[in-house]
């Protein structure tokens, strides 16, 4: 059982730890923010055509960008999806709740609009208390996009979504900072092979030990058959450059005022006004769960520079690489 809050009210919108407050909303078909494990979501009744279209427009999301809908256990699979592999199933017993997205065949009862007119419908379960009590106790799945307007960087706290959608939003279900900070992974399925379509908080090498070889299969055009990976994504409004080398970047840019997003040593160079650190102890996991955070306060530094380090490429190092990749184009 959860300990319900006291609410702030910021603007008439509710910034709450208030479970049935959640409920009663998405119940009347409106759409409330939502903690999880990975980003906070957009949550709306994957059977309410309103409420699904009330995230698309609160995101300004184009329409052919499908959503991810959030179930309370394995055991609503059937609910959503069929034909579901045997791969899929290993992975989900050994990964939900969890941050990992399974791309299935979609049940004939799941809309066009959650699923941007495809045949498949995109699925995993929260692990978050909060979503998954919230989850228990509706009739029905959540389509739960991340709680950013289209191609911004993604929200970690409540206060993020806050800021972002203002008084747009009724009710921030408030669930802390999110421990994983990244998205979910996503994998799909094609002849008995597994294929990754986004990296994410759940690493290729854990997905491996569980399946095997995954096929890697990033697709960045604007409309792919596959997930909607755009290219721009996940971008601060200040801009930012990757770098192999920070001292040269810095000497380059030295008529502009820079932030700087490093791995695990901070930067001596005065003339720096703000840097963060991701992860002191070199911990690829640390650093994923603080990169969208640290992006948020380097875009409120007044800056006119972010020059971002490149990360080791493994583990989740694969997945702040991807994200900064978009984020910089
Ligand atoms: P987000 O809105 O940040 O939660 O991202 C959701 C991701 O899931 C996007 O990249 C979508 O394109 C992807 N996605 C959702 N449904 C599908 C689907 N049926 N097939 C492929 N990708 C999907
Ligand atoms: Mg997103």
């Amino acid at each position: 059982m959860l300990v319900v809050c006291n609410y702030k009210i910021k603007n008439m919108t509710l910034i709450t730890s208030n479970i049935n407050e959640a409920k009663e909303l998405l119940d009347n078909e409106d759409v409330v923010a939502i903690p999880t494990e990975t980003v906070y979501g957009l949550a709306g009744n994957i059977f309410s055509e309103k409420a699904l279209k009330k995230i698309y427009a609160l995101k300004s999301r184009p329409s052919y960008n499908p959503l991810i809908v959030h179930i309370k256990s394995i055991s609503d699979l059937h609910l959503v999806a069929c034909e579901i592999p045997d791969k899929a199933l290993k992975l989900a017993d050994a990964f939900w709740p969890g941050p990992l997205t399974l791309i299935l065949k979609k049940q004939p009862t799941i809309s066009d609009i959650v699923t941007a007119g495809k045949q498949t419908v995109a699925v995993r379960v929260p692990n978050h208390p909060i979503a998954l009590e919230l989850l228990k106790k509706l009739d029905y799945p959540v389509a739960a996009p991340s709680a950013n307007p289209f191609t911004s960087i993604s929200p970690t706290t409540a206060q993020h979504v806050f800021e972002f959608f203002n008084s747009e939003l009724k009710l921030i279900l408030d669930g802390g900072s999110c421990i994983k900070g990244v998205e979910s992974t996503i994998v799909g399925f094609l002849d008995n092979e597994v294929i990754l379509y986004r990296h994410g908080s759940t690493s290729i090498e854990a997905i491996e030990k569980v399946i095997g070889k995954v096929k890697i299969f990033i697709n960045d055009d604007v409309a792919p058959d596959a997930p909607g990976m755009l290219k721009k994504h996940y971008s601060p409004k200040t801009p930012i450059i990757r770098t192999d080398s920070i001292e040269e970047s810095i000497k380059l840019h030295s008529n502009k005022k820079i932030g700087l997003l490093l791995f695990n040593t901070e930067n001596t160079d005065l003339n720096i006004e703000c840097q963060e650190i991701l992860s002191k102890d070199s911990d690829l996991e640390e650093a994923a769960s603080n990169l969208f955070a640290a992006l948020h306060r380097l875009d409120k530094c007044k800056l006119e520079l972010i020059i971002a380090e490149k990360f080791p490429n493994k583990g989740q190092g694969k997945t702040i690489n991807d994200r900064l990749s978009r984020a910089t184009k």
